[in-house]
């Protein structure tokens, strides 16, 4: 698979390599994106820009064609993501068809005109304008889904886009181009793969005039710096380092698998999964207990086997940080019920994680440890609970459970987070906005505050007589 620049399928004189991290074998060779290539790929999309953005009609027909288009690739793409992601085929399929799900949302998105004023003297209406070529840059661990977070809103504001995925992860969103390709206009969505690198130039590249970026907080902060200097905007969509909390009157045995899984879906490799859970002191026993069970009966392995529930880590560097918290946590007096190791052989698989004796100043609680590990910390004071919670830089998500839902909500939004859950974790829906606080991220996807995101209001005043400027 090649890039997409421009409508064309363009070769790169370097490739880079791309491995299965379930084998540790070579998968793919993917082509290393050059300066100059990278100007063809803005200079297409800007040429491409305003005829898109001139016809309405059109990009919501396209759109749907794409969505289309997803649904049947998602075998295809779900093999891939196997390949360079080690995630199970259900997870990748999950995956284009997410795509296919936001693609169709934003093409039958109804907006509605805004008129803010309309009276003997005048009529203003408030507008949305696409804000030119977008730099859209994706992580690793949901390469697909997270490429259409942002091409679907994009794309139907009236953007064009230029696209690069992780290094980790570059063939299925080469393939998401080629599929594009036999769809949209020349232009309208290019692709592009390379390193850090080769992100960091999309943002200070002059043509794009905003830059979606998904990945680390380290990253987000240069992304950031780098489109101040051209005043780009940006939607920064960062780590989480999400805590559940119990309350004393939870059920832990009915609760066990929506928890385990709101922590350990994508082997725990997902920003707004539960990377930590509090729970009160009379119910910690039996909370482990059952998280436990359920940990030691997943099955690990193969991700192209249909019996699997969890493939590998996505990459090596990810199985050494997550061998690298988990180790420096035992060594300071952490316990792992289950697992805390990696699981012999080849491939980067670890063993599902249940940790007690870890508390707050711990690795493994303290940082976004974004593997399959939990740990279940004990407490005795809930307002501790919650003022640790609110002090740390993270403010993803956090979630409640009880069996008072009302008391539960309460507790919820006292929590500094974009996006508080109710005896639920994890939940994210194409029409209710998604963003974080704080080192969690700026600006919002999904739903009409993502397409906002990626348009410019603007103001159309129209006198119905002739007036001097003023305010009133
Ligand atoms: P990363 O920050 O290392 O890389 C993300 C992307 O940014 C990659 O394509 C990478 O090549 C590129 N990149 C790296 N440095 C760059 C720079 N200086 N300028 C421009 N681009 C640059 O993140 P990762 O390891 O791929 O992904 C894991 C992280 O992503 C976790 O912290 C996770 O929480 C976060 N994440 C956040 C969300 C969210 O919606 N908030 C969703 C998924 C993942």
């Amino acid at each position: 698979m090649q890039m997409i620049l421009g409508g064309e399928t363009v070769k790169s004189a370097a490739t880079f390599e791309v491995l299965n991290p379930a084998t540790g074998e070579v998968y793919a060779h993917a082509p290393e994106c050059t300066a100059e290539q990278l100007d063809l790929a803005m200079s297409a999309a800007s040429d491409a820009q305003k005829t898109w953005a001139a016809d309405e009609t059109l990009r919501r027909e396209k759109l749907q064609e794409f969505s289309g288009a997803m649904m049947d690739a998602a075998p295809e793409i779900a093999e891939i993501l196997a390949e360079e992601n080690g995630k199970t085929l259900d997870l990748g399929g999950v995956e284009a068809l997410t795509g296919a799900a936001w693609l169709d949302y934003f093409a039958n998105f109804e907006r509605e005109t805004v008129v803010v004023r309309d009276d003997d003297d005048a009529h203003t209406e408030v507008v949305r304008r696409p804000l030119g070529v977008v730099s859209a840059i994706t992580p690793w661990n949901v390469p697909v889904a997270m490429a259409f977070f942002k091409i679907a809103p994009a794309l139907r504001a009236g953007n064009t886009i230029v696209l690069k995925p992780s290094p980790f992860t570059p063939m299925s969103s080469l393939r998401v181009g080629e599929i594009a390709n036999e769809i949209l206009p020349p232009g309208v969505l290019n692709v592009v793969t390379g390193g850090d690198e080769l992100g960091a130039m999309m943002t200070k590249h002059p043509v794009p005039r905003k830059v979606s970026f998904t990945g680390s907080v380290a990253a987000g902060k240069l992304v950031y710096q780098s489109a101040a200097a051209d005043l780009k905007r940006v939607t920064l969509e960062l780590g989480g380092n999400d805590a559940a909390i119990l309350l004393d009157d939870a059920n832990p045995a009915e609760i066990a698998e929506a928890l385990f899984w709101g922590a350990f879906f994508n082997n725990g490799q997902g920003c707004i999964l539960i990377k930590r859970l509090y729970v009160p002191e009379s119910l910690h026993a039996e909370t482990v207990e059952a998280l436990a069970e359920i940990a030691k009966n997943v099955v690990v392995g193969d991700p192209t086997a249909e019996e699997t529930q969890l493939g590998s880590l996505a990459n090596d560097p990810q199985l050494r940080r997550v061998t690298d918290l988990v180790d420096r946590s035992l060594s300071e007096g952490a316990t792992a019920v289950t697992g805390g190791k990696p699981v012999e052989g080849a491939g980067a698989f670890y063993e599902p994680t249940i940790m007690t004796n870890a508390w707050d100043g711990m690795p493994i609680v303290d940082e976004e440890q974004f593997g399959p590990v939990l740990p279940v910390i004990p407490y005795q004071n809930l307002e501790d609970v919650v003022s640790t919670v609110n002090r740390g830089m993270y403010g993803l998500g956090g979630s409640v459970w009880s069996a008072d839902p009302e008391r539960a909500e309460a507790i919820a939004t006292t929590l500094e987070v974009g996006t508080a859950w109710v005896n639920s974790h994890a939940v994210l829906s194409t029409d209710a906005p998604f963003g974080g606080v704080k080192w969690s991220g700026l600006g919002i996807e999904h739903g009409h505050w993502g397409l906002d995101d990626f348009s410019a209001i603007q103001v159309v005043h129209r006198n119905k007589g002739v007036s001097r400027p003023g305010a009133l």
